[in-house]
């Protein structure tokens, strides 16, 4: 782990209340707020935590972002899933270092950097190339040349196959991934598991459904509820404001068909 910030690194600058924003570290640079300017040489070269303060006296705390503070602040194509829902994620679909992973959309790419980042080899299937390449972009500048070596995006309909075969896990992200279960089947190997990420109930349905019929089995779906407190001396109690809903995720496996009961 590095110490100080170096040029060319992205802080995440932390103001009095707690809000917070990307920065990106460039040498010999003013970065401008509604309060005047902060002269970037005083966060490089500096430990993480290092107080700096603009012109007009607001004062940031400068640290690293985690992947959780990067992924809701960095460029987005398409709306990317949250934090609270991707941890989840790579739970049920038990992500291990050097699991062979297929992902489809990958939309900005935040559940792909938490993918990689977990050591999973990552083939993405996006329709759009604009997607696709702001994806990248955001996986590398987090997570540096190396990783993204574990990240292959194909510009491809899902819906039409899947090439990959004897894959660990399918992750979708996209409306109608009932559409990919019989390719999910061909492409996963025995014990695969297969998670979608849905936000409407209606979608889960006909998943599941589609999941009856199909190679797979002991599904199950979940939804992930985050309420932060406000923690203020004996002020003690549930912020006022929630995000109220994102997703439901749902997992199953793919087994060995069973035969007739003897
Ligand atoms: N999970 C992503 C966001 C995905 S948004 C993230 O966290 O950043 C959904 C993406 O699916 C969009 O980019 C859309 O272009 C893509 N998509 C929709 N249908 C698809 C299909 N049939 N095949 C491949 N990609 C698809």
């Amino acid at each position: 782990m590095a110490t100080s910030f170096a040029g060319g690194e992205t802080a995440l600058f932390v103001d009095r209340r707690g809000r917070s924003k990307l920065v990106d570290l460039v040498a010999d640079t003013l970065h401008h707020t509604h309060t005047g300017t902060i002269d970037l040489n005083e966060v490089i070269g500096n430990a993480e935590g290092v107080e700096v303060m603009t012109t007009g006296g607001a004062k940031y705390r400068v640290v690293r972002p985690t992947l959780s503070e990067y992924v809701l602040r960095m460029k987005r194509g398409a709306q990317v899933i949250y934090p609270k829902d991707i941890g989840p994620i790579l739970m049920l679909a038990d992500i291990f270092p050097g699991a062979r992973v297929l992902e489809a959309g990958v939309g900005s790419g935040a559940l792909s950097t938490a993918l990689v980042r977990a050591g999973a080899h990552v083939t993405g299937y996006e329709l759009r190339e604009d997607f696709a390449e702001i994806a990248k972009r955001n996986l590398a500048a987090f997570l540096g040349p190396e990783a993204s070596e574990r990240f292959e995006v194909q510009l491809r309909d899902v819906y039409e196959g899947i090439d990959e075969r004897g894959l660990d896990r399918v992750v979708l992200d996209l409306p109608e991934p009932w559409r990919v279960v019989p390719h999910a089947a061909e492409a996963l190997a025995p014990g695969g598991i297969f998670v979608a990420y849905l936000p409407s109930i209606t979608q889960v349905a006909q998943l599941r459904e589609a999941l009856v019929d199909s190679p797979f089995d002991i599904a199950r779906t979940v939804e992930v509820m985050e309420r932060s407190w406000h923690v203020e001396g004996r002020a003690v109690r549930p912020d006022h404001r929630m995000v109220g809903h994102t997703g439901f995720l749902t997992q199953t496996r793919l087994l060995q068909k069973q035969g007739p009961p003897i």
